[in-house]
């Protein structure tokens, strides 16, 4: 866990008084959220201090992104288990509808229900990864003035098909392998991130199948048109705002 004194988000400092609900206090943030991940881990294995209203501003956006990798799992326990608390609470309206839809339906590569979660969504988290994956990085806040943040999403119909021809190439599992892999940091199964060498492209893997890859590059004459193409295709593809339902 890095003793960091600005907020890897906001890139402000951090007040350490002990002030009760001070938005910019400190607190310890998990970057691959505890909604992600089934044993809730502790504050010592934080990645980083945040402002507490910085992480609670992405707080409601894990919760999305938290059950929508493990509704997908390949793990059985985990993407049923995510199913029944859903249908059992009714609490998140948006998951519940999107579960009792009529567009609901049963293929080969398991239930197709529609998405819940909005392309402005994904593109919010992927923002706080890049900045969170970059400051793991260099211990310095991302200066979104000099760099671009390039979004991105493997749709898990791809990654199933990658995996199906690993496996019969090799005879082993690829998530199973990369976790075996020291470049790749794992945490109990249920997620993989992966740093390229400079330390600026990421690949991030939840529950296996929920796989994005985000980009961070230095602005230049095309790095604003790459920005905007990578977002439309994220929209394109998750659909616009839900956040009237
Ligand atoms: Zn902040």
């Amino acid at each position: 866990m890095l003793d960091n004194k600005l907020c890897p988000y906001c890139a402000k400092s951090i007040n350490f008084e002990k002030i009760e609900n001070d938005p910019f206090g400190k607190s310890v943030e998990h970057l691959i959220p505890n909604a992600v991940t089934t044993r809730k881990r502790k504050n010592d294995e934080g990645d980083f201090n945040a402002h507490r209203s910085c992480n609670m501003k992405k707080g409601s956006l894990d919760e999305l992104i938290g059950k929508f990798s493990r509704l997908q799992s390949s793990t059985p326990n985990i993407s049923l288990g995510a199913l029944r608390k859903e249908l059992e609470s009714k609490k998140n309206t948006r998951f519940y509808r999107a579960l009792n839809d009529d567009r609901v339906r049963g293929g080969e590569n398991g239930v197709n229900i529609p998405n819940p979660v909005s392309g402005e969504e994904i593109i919010d988290f992927l923002t706080y990864i890049a900045k969170g994956l970059y400051f793991k990085q260099f211990a310095f806040p991302l200066n979104i003035k000099k760099f671009e943040i390039i979004p991105g999403f493997i749709p898990s119909q791809k990654i199933k098909h990658l995996e199906s021809e690993y496996e019969q190439t090799n005879g082993t599992n690829p998530f199973r392998d990369l976790e075996k892999n020291n470049i790749a940091k794992t945490v109990d199964s249920e997620y993989t991130v992966l740093v390229s060498e400079n330390g600026m492209k990421y690949l991030i893997f939840l529950h296996d199948y929920t796989v994005f890859n985000v980009d961070v590059i230095r602005k230049g004459c095309t790095s604003k048109g790459k920005a905007i193409k990578a977002r439309r295709e994220l929209i394109n593809l998750f659909g616009g705002s839900k956040k009237c339902t």
